[in-house]
């Protein structure tokens, strides 16, 4: 059998082979390279949140911090970069760590480990210039003794822009306006201070997954608070988590805004309003057979209140509070001092009027000398509470 030789150097089999596809193993490697990056690329960061584009997609970086936000977006635009130009002989690749890509001496065929640090940078203004040691071993032919081991450097230039949805945001684009009202009243101030807050950590959580989620502007009304967001889903989100807060109903109405010029197609804004019950903590209700209750608590579920008869708490949903008629009454407000009490009855005298008055002995231990505040509901008194 005669000996082979390399055609591109010239060595024979035995000393450099064995040969792959007519090159002898050196020439083979350094006639099919595997790491094809370009030695400059640039990427962009978002000057006003600080996304950057992975594979076309903007997204939220990790971290705030100016450096380490600079290197996040250079990593992975080298990396993407990296995986552009592994040459299509590489099945899968895997990144690891610069100090372990040395100990690794083989490789299945159609593999790679790629390993980057940083040797050289200047971030202390835009753009920000990385350059890289960028280091590929990989095998590609099952004939290979040594494995491919390329390095090289490649600087990624990091600029400013302001992404699409910062554009939007900063040309004062909203999407949908959320209302939040209070069924026959205004909104309180308290439930402004509630619902603010609540508003606000829920639309941190909205804006990890729907980066439209924002709040363009917050209005206050003299009935409640006008939310101008950047996506129906976000309202619609906010809408949702305040009546599981407050309790009360949802509505949608849409309104006709123009025309979008490039697709021709109508553009609609959408209002969403949650209007909470009109019910709030020490209200004075009864029900369609004239319990008479005092509101101790209102949330998402429904009521807890006070019978006054009783004086027992309770608590009704929504749907029982609806079918029971609880509304809102007229009443009176007094104090009165406990003057005597019998076996069935008690005695007291208005602090104002000095009026003498003789009610039922209620279901609370009560004491000669004490003062109370009274409710009168439709001529009839009730114990409200003791007064400290
Ligand atoms: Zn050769
Ligand atoms: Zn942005």
């Amino acid at each position: 059998m005669s000996e082979r030789f390399c055609y591109r150097c010239g060595i024979s089999e035995s000393e450099g082979g064995p040969l792959i596809e007519g090159l002898c193993q050196v020439c083979y490697r350094k006639e099919n390279p595997v790491l094809l990056i370009e030695s400059e690329i640039s990427t962009e960061l978002c000057q006003n949140c600080g996304s950057y584009r992975k594979r076309g997609v903007w997204v939220d970086p990790s971290s705030y911090e100016l450096e380490e936000l600079i290197f996040e977006v250079a990593d992975s635009a080298l990396i993407e970069a990296m995986e552009d130009s592994l040459s299509g002989v590489v099945r899968e690749y895997e990144v690891v760590p610069a100090e372990e890509i040395e100990g690794i001496e083989s490789l299945p065929v159609g593999r790679a480990v790629i390993a980057f640090q940083p040797v050289d940078w200047h971030i202390e203004y835009f753009p920000a210039i990385i350059t890289y040691e960028v280091r590929v071993k990989a095998r590609t032919h099952e004939l290979q003794m040594e494995l491919h081991n390329e390095r090289k450097h490649v600087t990624v230039y990091v600029r400013q822009t302001v992404c699409p949805r910062c554009q939007k945001f900063l040309g004062g684009y909203f999407e949908a306006i959320l209302q939040v009202r209070a069924e026959d009243r205004p909104l309180t101030e308290e439930e402004r201070k509630v619902i603010g807050k609540l508003v606000e950590e829920k639309v941190d959580e909205i804006m990890r997954k729907d980066r439209m989620g924002f709040i363009q502007d917050t209005i206050e009304k003299e009935e409640g608070l006008d939310f101008y967001m950047g996506s129906t889903s976000s309202a619609r989100k906010l809408a949702q988590a305040i009546k599981e807060r407050f309790g009360g109903t949802i509505s949608e109405a849409y309104e006709l805004v123009g025309v979008d010029r490039q697709t021709s197609r109508e553009v609609y804004r959408t209002s969403v309003s949650v209007r909470i019950p009109k019910f709030q903590k020490g209200d004075i209700v009864a029900d369609k057979r004239g319990n008479v209750y005092e509101v101790k608590k209102v949330d998402g579920k429904g009521l807890r209140i006070k019978n006054l008869s009783t004086h027992r708490e309770e608590h009704r949903d929504w749907k029982t509070v609806k079918r029971e008629g609880i509304e809102i009454v007229e009443h009176e407000r007094s104090e009165a001092m406990v003057t005597s009490i019998t076996p069935k009855e008690v005695q007291l005298m208005d602090m104002e009027t000095y009026e003498t008055y003789e009610l039922e002995k209620p279901g609370i231990s009560l004491r000669e000398g004490e003062i109370y505040s009274m409710i009168e509901v439709n001529g009839k008194r009730y114990f409200l509470s003791k007064k400290e």
